[in-house]
């Protein structure tokens, strides 16, 4: 039997179809793969006896012919979706124990698809972070190793950077992750994943803890793009619960990997040739260029003239939005509560303790933000920026199918660096935030490693609704850079 942790989502499909292992067996290898690299703290909660039995309900329907998109599939769902039954920390302590009535739609269209949940991925609390260290429950550890200074544990990524790292090490066969300002591009290039990120409202936030409302978005990691196309697909829809979701038919992501992109316009946008830039990665976005020149593309070159407004845009309307969003974690309705004399010491004591200090720095940040005599100068002129931003999106599309540029400014980089340094840490979304901003999808693949022995991703922005041109220049990349390489802390396991 071939390996089964290191085979992908595809290949899996195919191998249950054909009867050659059941999800049973599949299953329990991932199962064995989590137990291996605990080490890596990419789940919060590991769900294996449930794990188990979706998997004995899948070779059920299975054999009766009733097997849905993705049956019996092992997956990590991050710890943001509220799954009916089982604890839902959002990686906070105030919802340590929190244990949702419902189920989400995204995680419910996965369950209807036949995935089966090896657990709860760990994350930035409340989503907040590029590196995975701000969770309640400790960081996550990248599977890769720097092989210039391999003492030193590396970051996933963030936020969803126990998706990333589960599907990297071998642990899980794709993941599930939200992405607010690159929270699934930028641990899908740190780990040598697809990740992508649909446009805003492709698929329903109901039963995702909020951060940004109308910037957060749920998406899809694989090893593949491929995988990541029919993850997607079946997380996907319409959904009544969501006014912000959008009634279209969810094309077959899968099949629109399989055109080619001869003839099709590759916008190269010169602003994000930003200072500072490592020569490593502005050599690595020629070589993304030269694939896609390569496989038939034309390449325009391109302004987004308010690029570099994007981060404080995004840094005044995300916590504003989740100042707004978690003040509803008071210690009264549910979660942590510590008792104080009165009920305003209540509220004070309880969200002390509860919240941790970025989540804390985001909430006073968008409370001063939103508060009278400042709402005009920081909201509303963020909400006028933000126009402008996708204003240059909405002219450079007249002109190109996608654009193409670097995911992050640097590879993944140590536990505990740009730690004292916020502005650093958020400087690490400047190329994924601009996109956020302006709702179009986008999507990370690996394209090289760097010297350390890293890997390296490239984004592919598209056209609102448009995910079908994102992961067909994607999966050009992918084939054109043929990358192989693999973490050195996997969970894999012996077929
Ligand atoms: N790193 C960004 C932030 O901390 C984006 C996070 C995300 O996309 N959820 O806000």
């Amino acid at each position: 039997m071939t390996n089964l942790t290191s085979m992908t989502m595809a290949e899996a499909l195919k191998g249950l179809e054909n009867k050659e292992f059941t999800s049973v067996e599949l299953t329990q290898k991932h199962i064995d793969a989590m137990a291996q690299a605990k080490h890596l703290n990419a789940f919060i909660t590991e769900t294996p006896e449930l794990a188990l039995k979706q998997a004995s309900e899948s070779d059920k329907r299975r054999a009766a012919g009733n097997a849905g998109a993705l049956d019996g599939i092992p997956i990590a769902m991050k710890d943001l979706f509220c799954t009916k039954g089982i604890r839902t920390t959002a990686a906070s302590k105030i919802l340590e124990n929190f244990i949702p009535q419902y189920e989400s739609t995204v995680s419910q269209n996965l369950l209807n698809a036949g995935t089966v949940t090896l657990g709860k991925a760990n994350l930035d609390q409340f989503a907040m972070g590029s590196s995975n260290t701000t969770s309640h429950f400790g960081n996550v550890i990248s599977p890769w190793k720097n092989q210039n200074s391999n003492n030193l544990d590396l970051v996933p990524g963030g936020s969803s950077g126990g998706s990333a790292a589960a599907v990297a090490a071998r642990i899980s066969m794709a993941a599930t992750g939200t992405d607010t300002g690159g929270s699934i591009r930028q641990p899908a290039a740190f780990c040598g994943l697809a990740g992508i990120k649909p446009t805003y409202g492709r698929c329903s936030r109901w039963g995702i803890i909020a951060f940004s409302s109308s910037l957060d978005q749920a998406g899809a990691f694989g090893r593949t793009v491929e995988d990541a196309a029919l993850l997607l697909k079946s997380m996907a829809g319409f959904d009544p619960k969501d006014s912000t979701s959008a009634d279209l038919p969810v094309p077959d992501f899968a099949a629109a990997i399989t055109g080619d992109i001869k003839g099709k316009k590759i916008g190269i946008p010169k602003e994000y040739r930003i200072d500072g830039m490592p020569d490593e990665i502005e050599k690595f976005w020629q070589q993304g260029i030269e694939m896609v020149k390569d496989a038939g593309a034309e390449i325009v070159d391109v302004s987004l003239p308010h690029t570099k407004y994007a981060v404080p845009t995004y840094y005044v309307i995300a916590p504003a939005e989740a100042s707004s969003n978690l003040a509803r974690y008071d210690g009264v309705k549910y979660g942590l509560r510590v008792d104080g004399e009165d009920l305003n010491s209540t509220y004070e004591n309880t969200r002390a303790e509860g919240f941790g200090d970025e989540v804390i720095r985001r909430i006073m940040i968008g409370t001063y933000a939103l508060s009278s005599g400042y709402y005009d100068a920081y909201y509303i002129k963020a909400q006028k920026v933000r126009r402008l931003i996708s204003n240059d999106f909405e002219n450079v599309f007249k002109e190109c199918d996608a654009l193409l540029t670097p995911t992050a400014p640097s590879a993944a980089f140590a536990i505990g660096e740009n730690e004292d340094d916020p502005v650093k840490m958020y400087l690490n979304d400047v190329f994924t935030i601009p996109a956020s901003l302006a709702g179009l999808p986008g999507m990370s693949v690996p394209a090289g490693l760097n010297s350390d022995g890293l890997p390296l991703g490239l984004q592919i922005i598209g056209r609102p609704w448009d995910e079908e041109m994102v992961l067909r220049v994607g999966h050009s990349i992918e084939k054109a850079a043929n990358f192989t390489a693999q973490p050195q802390l996997t969970g894999k396991i012996a077929a």
